[in-house]
This record gives C-alpha cells, structure tokens and sequence, in this order.
C-alpha cells in the first residue's frame, strides 16, 4: 500500500527529474526565441546561456545526489553525464534494485537487530 510518506520521499528526486528533462527538451526552442528576439551576439543571449546552463547543472546535481530510500547510495549512481544515461533504461537504484518511486521498504530485521535491547531488569 502506498502512503503520502512514499510520495514525499521522492518529491526532490520527481521534481529534479522533470525539471532536468524539460531544461533539456526546451534548450533549442527557447534558445532560439531569445536569439531571434535579441541577436545570438547580444549580451542578454549572452546571459541566457550562463543562467540556462546554471540552472541545468544545478538541477542535474540535485538529481543525481538523490540517496536512495532502501540503500542510502546514490540512487543515480555515476558522476557527470553517465548517471544520466544509465537512468534511462532500467529506472532502479544501481547499487540495490530499488524501483524508482517505490514504497519505502519496511523496517528490516536487521534494522531492528541493530536497535538496543531490553533483556528485562
Ligand atoms: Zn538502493
């Protein structure tokens, strides 16, 4: 059963996500629209370009700092552009399988092995 907790979890992770698909989709038509309007030499064409990319990176870092809820690695595992790429095809944590936007795992045994004991008084 999935709980509001499962969704919070993953609301950076969904958000960093869409945003970075979107930067990436809309770079050329917005790119072109502020070239058309202000010349692909002028200043603000000039600033787009830093901010877009800014924007783009920072997103990016979010993403791929994500931690997964099950293993607590990187869920996108790999620096620079190959986390990215390896998202795509499968969409689970590389280190353990964890499915993207699955549940949060129950507490494990060992978890609560891990807990200290109260062996009585
Ligand atoms: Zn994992």
């Amino acid at each position: 059963m999935r709980h509001a907790a499962d969704d919070e979890v993953w609301l950076e992770y969904r958000r960093a996500k869409r945003e970075w698909i979107l930067l990436w989709l809309a770079w050329v038509p917005v790119g072109a629209v502020v070239a058309a309007i202000f010349g692909m030499n002028s200043l603000v064409m000039g600033l787009f370009v830093v901010v877009y990319v800014s924007r783009f990176l920072w997103v990016q870092r979010i993403w791929q700092r994500f931690l997964c809820p099950r293993c607590e690695k990187p869920f996108i595992s790999g620096r620079g552009w190959s986390g990215v790429h390896d998202l795509f095809p499968d969409r689970a944590c590389k280190h353990c399988g964890f499915p993207e936007y699955g549940p949060l795992p129950p507490v494990s045994l060992a978890d609560l092995q891990s807990l200290p004991r109260s062996d009585g008084d």
